[in-house]
């Protein structure tokens, strides 16, 4: 089950477990339980991925998958980093994030512009099993924001992976699921996913 009520990443989930061969349902979190989302009080993207998952496998009694992202800017000392969805503060927007950024870095010179998204993946099962992923997507900020695709800081994310100089708001789902941050995260993580699903059942198999 994946810990999160976004839409888009639960289709691409299931896209990547469906790649992988796997018939594993995944369920939103919206369809299994409804409670407060915890407090994201970790200090580093994977654990407050871990607490987003713990939450979930408690409450639910199922294996549970959450994850949790954001952007660095090395000349922000890493900011917004574990604060990026509320980095405009308690009413924060996407919109409103985009421009903070914006006005931050108006005027950082191209080679102090390196940025990266960072996405770390936590899969927590009942028997105490946690397996954690984490995976980056380098690049550069720009000052003016283009493109309408994507969310977040996209519009203003210029990824190095690529030969043209696209923001990731200004590529395709696909080229960006491709290169992207919780793409790999994704991608790196159930095939782990799998084999401890595998083991676990192979070990209730013996058990009868
Ligand atoms: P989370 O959903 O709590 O992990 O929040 C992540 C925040 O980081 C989002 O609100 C976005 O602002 C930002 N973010 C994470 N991944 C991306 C991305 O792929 N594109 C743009 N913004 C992203």
């Amino acid at each position: 089950m994946l810990a999160s009520h976004n839409k888009a990443k639960l289709v691409e989930l299931r896209r990547t477990f469906q790649a992988a061969g796997s018939d594993v349902q995944v369920l939103a979190l919206a369809d299994v339980a409804v409670y407060p989302p915890p407090a994201e009080t970790g200090s580093s993207f994977v654990e407050n991925a871990l607490i987003k998952a713990r939450t979930a496998a408690a409450r639910t009694g199922l294996p549970a998958l959450a994850d949790d992202s954001g952007i660095q800017v090395d000349a922000l000392n890493k900011m917004p980093g574990i604060r990026s969805a509320r980095w405009s503060g308690p009413a924060a927007t996407d919109a409103a994030n985009l421009q903070l950024l914006l006005d931050q870095t108006f005027d950082l010179s191209e080679e102090r512009s390196t940025a990266r998204f960072v996405c770390a993946m936590a899969f927590v099962d009942s028997d105490g099993t946690e397996i954690t992923e984490t995976a980056t997507m380098e690049g550069h900020i720009i000052h003016q924001a283009r493109g309408d695709n994507g969310f977040g800081y996209d519009p203003m994310f210029v990824p190095g992976e690529q030969d043209g100089d696209l923001t990731s708001a200004e590529m395709s789902s696909a080229a960006k699921d491709a290169i992207s941050h919780r793409g790999k995260a994704v991608r790196a993580i159930v095939p782990a996913i799998l084999g401890h699903l595998e083991a676990r059942d192979r070990a209730e198999a013996e058990e009868g």
